[in-house]
């Protein structure tokens, strides 16, 4: 394997995207290679020896390295700014095996309350079960994040913005606190994707993705990705994931690394629609839609905080339609190309009502809390026309107002 260089200056995202962490094999291929290989030979018992003693001179087993999941790692690492990365099965192992990597009995854990639904049932139900203790707050007060600390903290846990209503949480301020306390900032970063948010410059430790979200972008494979020190990677992180079996898949790694290449290209024109399809909603506001929820927009009730540590509005919108949830499904039935779906990152818009979705087994005050209520609906903005999905909510705005 070669690794063709790169020049030393510092390059664009979008260089990196196509071109970093490459390695060649002797064919010289344009295209990162598939290796589907579960094992590596060795020349001899020495070489055997060595590779296990160092773990660093090549490949030992393809549950703790791969070379496909190398180029998708490295290529992450260099957008990121990170001092390494591991790639997982999918999004939930890299959340849930970033905490259980360096978490243990005794520890505590204070995390936003708005997070992903499987994210809240790993703070809420599954670390409690070993003995780490968790607090949840609201995510955009700070005093809160203050009040919340204690001596045994040990980490931090967001997103931002998060899932559904697309609240933001200050990623500089609340690392200043925790690392006052003595603990990790964790950041989940899928909604604001590598190009529109670095958390790691702006003091977290740890980045984690599902990168079956906008890296994929095209709806085909699961997969996640942890991103953090080289300390904290290759001393505490990879320990846990090599042993535990929570690695990607190298077929998965592979439509990955491809994914990578168009990122940028697909989340700046996504982001651009989705721009448009929030302001038509915000000049209906008064003939059917309450509420528009879009960091990109000056009425979101964090802009200012959106502008100073975004550099994209994101591709997700949230919005509430007049009528609660009767009004909100006359909506939904009415889209013409619009998806239903709960997934979101993709090249095609996909919607979801989070009251009777993803978020159905909150009790309906832990769901007010979050802003989520029954005319609430999240839409993931894709490649199509921005005109084509302007005129279909329009039109099933009026449908649902009718
Ligand atoms: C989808 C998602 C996850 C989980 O990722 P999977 O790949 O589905 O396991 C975690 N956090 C956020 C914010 C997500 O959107």
């Amino acid at each position: 394997m070669s690794k063709p260089n790169l020049p030393d200056e510092i390059l664009g995202a979008a260089t990196l995207a196509v071109h970093g962490g490459t390695l060649r094999s002797q064919f010289m291929e344009t295209s990162e290679a598939l290796f589907l290989t579960q094992g590596y030979v060795y020349n001899s018992p020495e070489e055997a020896e060595e590779r296990f003693k160092s773990e660093s001179g090549g490949f030992i087993y393809s549950r703790y390295a791969n070379p496909t999941l190398a180029m998708f790692e490295e290529r992450m690492r260099l957008l990121e700014g990170a001092g390494a990365a591991r790639a997982t099965a999918s999004g939930m192992a890299a959340v849930s095996g970033a905490l259980l990597s360096f978490l243990k009995a005794g520890d505590h854990v204070v995390a936003a309350r708005a997070l992903f639904g499987s994210c809240l049932y790993v703070v809420q139900d599954l670390l409690p079960r070993f003995g780490v203790t968790s607090t949840l707050v609201d995510g955009r007060d700070i005093d809160a994040w203050k009040k919340a600390m204690k001596p045994n903290t040990k980490a931090v846990f967001f997103e931002t913005p998060s899932n559904p209503c697309l609240d933001l949480v200050d990623i500089a301020a609340v690392s200043k606190i925790a690392h006052d306390a003595g603990a990790l900032v964790v950041v989940d970063n899928v909604f604001a994707t590598p190009c529109y948010q670095s958390p790691l410059k702006l003091g977290a430790d740890i980045v984690v993705y599902s990168t079956t979200k906008h890296i994929d972008g095209q709806g085909r494979c699961l997969g996640g990705v942890v991103l953090g020190s080289e300390k904290f990677i290759k001393e505490t992180f990879h320990t846990f994931y090599k042993h535990t079996g929570i690695g990607m898949s190298p077929f998965n790694a592979w439509v990955m690394l491809k994914g990578l290449e168009t990122l940028k290209l697909r989340v700046d024109q996504q982001t651009a629609n989705t721009a448009k399809v929030a302001d038509a909603l915000g000049a209906l506001k008064n003939q059917g839609v309450t509420r528009v929820l879009y960091p990109g927009r000056s009425d979101h009730p964090q802009a200012e905080l959106a502008k100073r540590q975004m550099q994209g509005g994101s591709t997700l919108v949230a919005f509430e339609l007049a009528g609660g949830k009767a009004a909100a499904f006359k909506f939904l039935n009415a889209l013409k190309i619009i998806k239903l779906s709960n997934n979101l990152g993709d090249a095609k818009s996909l919607i979801t009502h989070p009251a009777t979705t993803t978020h159905q087994r909150l009790k309906p005050d832990d769901r007010a809390a979050l802003g989520i209520t029954d005319g609430t609906v999240r839409l993931s903005v894709g490649l199509e026309d921005a005109a084509d999905l302007v005129r279909d909510v329009q039109q099933a705005v009026k449908a649902a107002v009718a």
